[in-house]
């Protein structure tokens, strides 16, 4: 009964190949959750697969109904060892996305764990099934060290739509608020910074989508009879964007960028480099805003991205004055931004340089809200200590991720502190054609989170107190 003993079991789940038999039967299951047409597999998942597993871990388990018509169920699990102990939530995705299976290289398919060196391709094996079939095996084999305890309450939070834009979630943690309470989010989703590094993200960037719209009049008129007396919608649009956003990529509109970056978020990028993998475009060092590292333009600021510009007919172009010009942009922004204020903030800016025909109107895309821990809050030292102690490295910390997640739903409505530790890698190809996970960090992943599941038990309670007080 011992650390080392968790870890041990953990290497040994991984090297007698069932860790690979049970990830593989799980990719086997055609989980798309985008089609609108899958819903038997997204339930098959969770009866045939995660059901049993948490059974044998000692949870009790309810299937919760999508509250949005033609969207996978959920699965709340919960193993109450004791009343006063801490509670951990944790959180994983059984849908994948569309399986493309026509993209796949020769010999590999989206439904069949294939293994090549060190890669082990499938749907699903790095987002998200590998991730939280690890998690779910590192419990079990702190369970077993301890002969028979977490030494902590442990709750389960599976959904089978977060490659569809996670419709329900936000309403399920409002009505299962009591149910899903927790003194921590322990996760893990994405990729870490790159393969060889483990990595802790404390939240996500948030996401939002607008479109700019020029309409001046029906129809294309000739640019030789016309042209120079009729306003040209798309000169008008390129020109209102630069309002917003200059040359070099920097954001011109105050408000729609940070006013500073936090002493401690500074501190933690510090340590972070942006790798440049065999693949990985050549990162542009003049663009964006001047001053800042790569890490902290990515993971430390906000962007504004032209996304799409559309004026005239660019596949056949007409001799005619574009009545019509259409844009959609796209601000990822940090905590601190209002995405509320977004929409007002253009349209003043807009106004006051002179461009009231372009109108501005959210995209339907779902808003992700930002969300970021204080990298000095007691539970992140806690967790970088822990998977130093088991893999002898210093983890990267992420404040946040570059992308975005719904990690608003733990940190803004159920309130809780948010640690993820991402089993995946940043070439994994997720969401693409030969999609895989690497064994050596899936091996590793397994010892770190059983050596993290153990420390929760020996130490869980004075966190909870020490952040208390
Ligand atoms: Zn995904």
């Amino acid at each position: 009964m011992s650390r080392q003993d968790a870890v041990a079991r953990a290497s040994d789940y991984f090297d007698r190949g069932a860790f690979r038999a049970d990830l593989a039967r799980r990719v086997a299951l055609p989980t798309e959750s985008q089609t609108g047409t899958s819903l038997d597999a997204l339930r098959a998942y969770l009866t045939g697969e995660i059901i049993p597993n948490v059974e044998r871990l000692g949870f009790t388990w309810r299937i919760v109904e999508n509250p949005v018509p033609g969207y996978g169920p959920f699965l709340i699990a919960e193993r109450h060892e004791a009343d006063g102990l801490p509670t951990v939530l944790t959180y994983g995705h059984g849908d994948v996305v569309f399986g493309q299976a026509e993209g796949w290289r020769a010999g590999l398919a989206p439904w069949t764990l294939v293994e090549e060196g060190e890669r082990w391709y499938g749907r699903g094996t790095a987002d998200n099934k590998g991730q939280h079939t690890i998690n779910l095996a590192a419990l079990e084999q702190v369970i077993a060290a301890r002969g028979g305890k977490l030494g902590f309450n442990c709750k389960l939070l599976l959904e089978m739509g977060e490659e569809a834009g996670s419709p329900g979630l936000r309403a399920i943690a409002e009505q299962e608020r009591a149910a899903l309470a927790a003194d921590v989010l322990i996760g893990s989703d994405g990729p870490r910074l790159s393969a060889a590094r483990p990595t802790v993200f404390l939240g996500s960037r948030g996401a939002f989508n607008f479109e700019l719209e020029v309409d001046l009049r029906e129809g294309g008129h000739h640019s030789g009879n016309w042209g120079g007396v009729l306003a040209n919608a798309g000169t008008l649009l390129a020109h209102a964007i630069t309002t917003l956003v200059d040359a070099k990529g920097r954001i011109l509109v105050e408000g729609l960028k940070p006013t500073e970056i936090p002493a401690a978020v500074r501190a933690a990028l510090a340590d972070i480099t942006v790798e440049q993998n065999p693949g990985d475009p050549a990162i542009d060092p003049a663009w964006g805003e001047p001053g800042l590292t790569p890490a902290e333009k990515i993971f430390g600021w906000n962007t504004l991205e032209v996304l799409a510009f559309k004026t005239g007919a660019p596949e056949a172009p007409a001799n005619a004055v574009p009545p019509k010009a259409k844009a959609t942009l796209q601000l990822r922004f940090v905590v601190g931004t209002d995405p509320e204020t977004i929409i007002p903030l253009v349209r003043a800016a807009l106004d006051a340089h002179g461009f009231p025909q372009v109108s501005v109107k959210p995209s339907r895309m779902a808003t992700f809200a930002a969300t970021r821990v204080d990298p000095t809050d007691p539970w992140v030292e806690w967790a970088l200590a822990s998977i130093k102690a088991t893999t002898g490295k210093t983890p990267a910390l992420l404040p946040n991720l570059g992308g975005s997640l719904p990690n608003d739903v733990f940190a803004l409505i159920l309130g809780m502190p948010t640690i993820w530790v991402p089993h995946s890698y940043p070439s994994c190809s997720q969401h693409a054609p030969n999609e895989h996970l690497l064994a050596p960090v899936a091996r590793e992943a397994l010892q770190l989170m059983a050596g993290l599941f153990y420390d929760l038990g020996e130490d869980g309670s004075r966190i909870v107190k020490a952040r208390a007080a």
